[in-house]
């Protein structure tokens, strides 16, 4: 490489071969299970106008207040690659009148972009899949779009990862816990980690997140959500908890975990590795691999009506990370060259053959003499040789090493 050839951004990723089908494999996965659940394929804009993100995530969340590449566009308007799915979605529900689809249940995929600090498990810019229910006040909600979570996983074959679950409350428990929090940590203040100390009281339920030693002394002793919870709110959580054990979902409580944007209600979850699995060593500190939770309150700050709603995202490179490698495809063919007298012949193959449904290859380009030896390491069925003789092309079948001459036109009607 010249030292003058561009570098790629840091933060952003070229992924290819083994790391490639893996990516796929997920967001493979993830289209037929959201066909299972019945959940409809949206695709949104990556740019967004700010206010999108600013309104509805929350001023002093990580994600608006340091992540954001937020810049002027020549037109003047003040846009946003999007960090998260949601925000955008939401926006979409308002702008297009979704809500005469209600519940309205939507997934989608694709590039997200954050200003974070590059390291295993976290880029700039990352892959989510997401799934949401709009316009559904039911615990049932929670329960299905768990489900598919956990399905998921299980179809991606990670078996190590388990359901992390907590309530927020409704809007009365969660201001109490928060003041109640307030309390707790002000007392402790100067022993916090500084960025808790500038959580304490902007958004003091992100302390129980933080990974920072200091802090997190103080987090066994907390208040619990549960001495607040109203009873509508333990009614909710309970039929979630119970609907989950209905359809056989495992999970855990975990009291301490909270999501870190502003305006999530009731459930909150996330899908975490257990300790000392095999996905908990791949992942090491970057250990979520799907969160979500019920976001009752996001529509109203952007000036819509009560809404209802509950979804999650997940990272793809970290599913990725914890699918068994997976190789590229085999070909069912591979057709070689090694004479150009009889390309046209050849290029009539291969079209037949892919026409009939075998993957094929053409190896007709470089050296005539080291094609065969390049073609014959390619992992494929067959490997057919031009040139034609009197007893026609050459097929090699892979397996009981069988040879065998064939004539061209006999070739694609064997079966698969
Ligand atoms: P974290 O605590 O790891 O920063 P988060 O709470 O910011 O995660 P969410 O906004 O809930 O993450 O995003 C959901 C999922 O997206 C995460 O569980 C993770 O799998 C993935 N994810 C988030 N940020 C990144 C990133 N910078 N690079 C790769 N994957 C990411
Ligand atoms: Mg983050």
């Amino acid at each position: 490489m010249s030292k003058n050839t561009p570098k790629a951004i840091r933060g952003t990723q070229d992924i290819f071969g083994a790391d490639a089908e893996a990516f796929a494999f997920v967001v493979e996965t993830f289209e037929r299970v959201r066909k299972l659940y019945r959940f409809r394929r949206v695709e949104m804009p990556v740019l967004e106008m700010t206010e999108v993100f600013a309104r509805s995530i929350g001023e002093t969340t990580d994600v608006v207040g340091k992540e954001m590449y937020s810049f002027e566009d020549r037109g003047r308007d003040n846009v946003t690659m999007r960090p998260e799915f949601t925000a955008g979605i939401a926006r979409a529900y308002l702008t297009n009148g979704w809500m005469q689809f209600a519940p309205v249940r939507v997934a989608t995929h694709g590039p997200l972009f954050r200003f974070e600090r590059p390291q295993k498990g976290r880029y700039r810019q990352f892959h989510q899949i997401d799934a949401e229910i709009i316009g559904a006040a039911e615990p049932q909600a929670d329960v299905e779009l768990l489900a598919m979570a956990d399905q998921l996983l299980k179809e991606l074959g990670i078996e190590d990862v388990t359901l992390h679950l907590n309530t927020l409350g409704d809007a009365d428990s969660r201001d109490r816990w928060r003041a109640a929090l307030i309390d707790y940590f002000r007392a402790v203040e100067g022993q916090l980690s500084e960025d808790s100390q500038e959580r304490l009281e902007k958004n003091p339920l992100r302390i129980l997140d933080s990974k920072d030693r200091r802090d997190q002394q103080f987090l066994a002793d907390a208040p619990k959500i549960d001495q607040f919870l109203s009873d509508d709110a333990k009614a909710f959580f309970k039929a979630v908890t119970d609907g989950l054990d209905a359809a056989g979902v495992k999970w855990v409580r975990a009291e301490n975990l909270v999501r870190g944007l502003d305006y999530y209600r009731h459930t909150a979850f996330e899908f975490i590795p257990d300790a000392g699995s095999a996905s908990a060593d791949a992942l090491g500190s970057q250990s979520t691999v799907l969160g979500g939770g019920r976001y009752d309150g996001l529509m109203e700050s952007l000036d819509g009506p009560v809404t209802p709603a509950v979804g999650w995202a997940a990272g793809i490179e970290r599913l990725a990370m914890l699918v068994e490698q997976r190789s590229e495809p085999m070909a069912d063919a591979v057709v070689v060259l090694e004479n150009n007298e009889h390309m046209m012949q050849a290029v009539q193959l291969v079209a037949r053959l892919r026409n009939a449904g075998f993957k094929s290859e053409l190896f007709a380009s470089g050296s005539p003499r080291k094609r065969f030896d390049k073609a014959k390491k390619l992992p494929s069925h067959a490997l057919v040789t031009f040139p034609v003789t009197d007893a026609g092309v050459t097929v090699r079948v892979l397996g009981d090493g069988g040879e065998t001459h064939t004539a061209v036109e006999q070739l694609v009607l064997v079966d698969h």
